[in-house]
């Protein structure tokens, strides 16, 4: 039973009262008991087009966070799309378990009709512990899914070109810094050397970077280091590490009045969706501080540019880096705007998002 109230930070809110506060369309809970899969579609936006957005499994400690987090994702999806230029809206989906232990093909299948019975209102793709494989067993019931590996047809896996965006929206966030975006010699944290991690990590080495990482897990550390020069760092020293650029890669809400304090880099600038614990509070500390952070929906959308092609059946990859490059300039121009109308990078971003939901929908989203 899903408990009605809902603890974000010290303030107790009911689910309705949260998805009236993030301005939800609809939240669907999914439930099937021979397969024990427990799901939450969120499904935020549809203005612009149908929702899409990718599913993560994660052994949430209560109900109550899969909540939260399913509705923060699905509402972050509603921007991270609308800013990249996609005709889609913003939806998410969150399934409660470990992925280790309980992922097999009759869940993915199951959790692959109830996407079916949304008839297209929500797309999935592939977001932390999910696979193209995954996507493969859901494909089984649903056409409403894309992230299907190559092999199969499909665009493969999303997280490569994540990185890349990552990567460019971090030059041009280094550039607003130095004036040059090249970043030899800078010193990079990557914490999280998962998917969009080690990719981005690929990218660093390439151009010069001295990269440091931290994971949570050992073997994805000695994967790492088998194969780059890079400096392991523990997660009890990511905020006091002596760095230029702060690359969050793991999960969100790192940024919070306890790092935000200690934080020794003059940008942030990484994949992990929803940094900001809270999105005003932590956004201004990061000014006072002087530090420069890179909007992570505005630059973590090449997996979904990717995605969203692949979808709509007109995929060329050369095509999709070209718009992916595109992060650079509007990144630069939600910094310059930030700078200029003394408000933060994210609600600069955001303002260029709403703008453009409220240009075709009439609909003036609230942030
Ligand atoms: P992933 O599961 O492949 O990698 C996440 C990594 O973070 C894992 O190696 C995990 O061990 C590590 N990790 C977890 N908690 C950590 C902690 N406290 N400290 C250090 N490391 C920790 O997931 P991913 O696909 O690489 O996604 C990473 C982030 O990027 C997520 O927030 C995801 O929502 C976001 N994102 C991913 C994509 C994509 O294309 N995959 C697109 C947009 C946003």
């Amino acid at each position: 039973m899903i408990s009605d109230t809902v603890i974000e930070g010290t303030r107790q809110l009911s689910v309705f009262d949260q998805v009236a506060e993030m301005e939800h369309e609809q939240v669907v809970f999914c439930y099937d008991q021979a397969t024990g899969l427990k799901a939450i579609i969120a499904i935020h936006n549809t203005i612009l087009g149908p929702s899409m957005g990718g599913t993560r499994m994660w052994n949430y400690a209560t109900e109550d966070e899969a909540i939260t987090d399913a509705l923060r994702l699905s509402r972050g999806m509603t921007y991270k799309n609308a800013i990249a230029g996609l005709n889609i809206g913003g939806g998410k989906a969150v399934i409660i378990g470990d992925a280790r232990r309980q992922k097999n093909e009759a869940l993915m299948r199951r959790f692959g009709r109830f996407i079916e019975s949304l008839g297209g209102r929500y797309v999935t793709a592939e977001d932390v512990n999910m696979t193209t494989r995954d996507m493969e067993y859901i494909r089984m019931e649903t056409r409403h899914v894309a992230g299907i590996s190559e092999a199969m047809g499909g665009s493969g896996d999303p997280s490569p070109v994540t990185a890349y965006g990552v990567y460019i929206g971090m030059k041009a966030a280094r550039k607003k810094v130095t004036g040059s975006d090249s970043l030899t010699g800078a010193k990079v944290l990557v914490q999280g050397a998962g998917n969009v991690g080690l990719n981005l990590i690929d990218y660093l080495v390439k151009e010069g970077v001295l990269v440091s990482v931290s994971d949570i897990f050992e073997e994805k550390l000695s994967q790492i280091s088998s194969k780059y020069k890079v400096d392991i760092v523990s997660s009890d020293d990511i905020f006091e590490a002596d760095i230029d650029i702060y690359a969050p890669c793991a999960l969100g809400a790192t940024l919070n009045d306890e790092s935000i304090r200690k934080m020794k880099c003059s940008i942030v600038a990484g994949g992990a969706n929803n940094q900001l614990l809270d999105e005003v509070r932590h956004g201004r500390m990061l000014i006072e501080r002087g530090i420069v952070y890179a909007p992570d929906f505005l630059i973590n959308g090449g997996g979904i540019t990717n995605i969203y092609y692949d979808y709509i059946g007109n995929y060329k990859k050369e095509l999709v880096m070209k718009q992916v490059e595109s992060i650079y300039e509007t990144c630069l121009s939600v910094l310059n705007k930030s700078e200029k109308e003394n408000i933060t990078p994210q609600e600069a971003a955001m303002a260029i998002a709403a703008d453009r939901i409220a240009a075709i929908g009439n609909n003036k989203l609230s942030f």
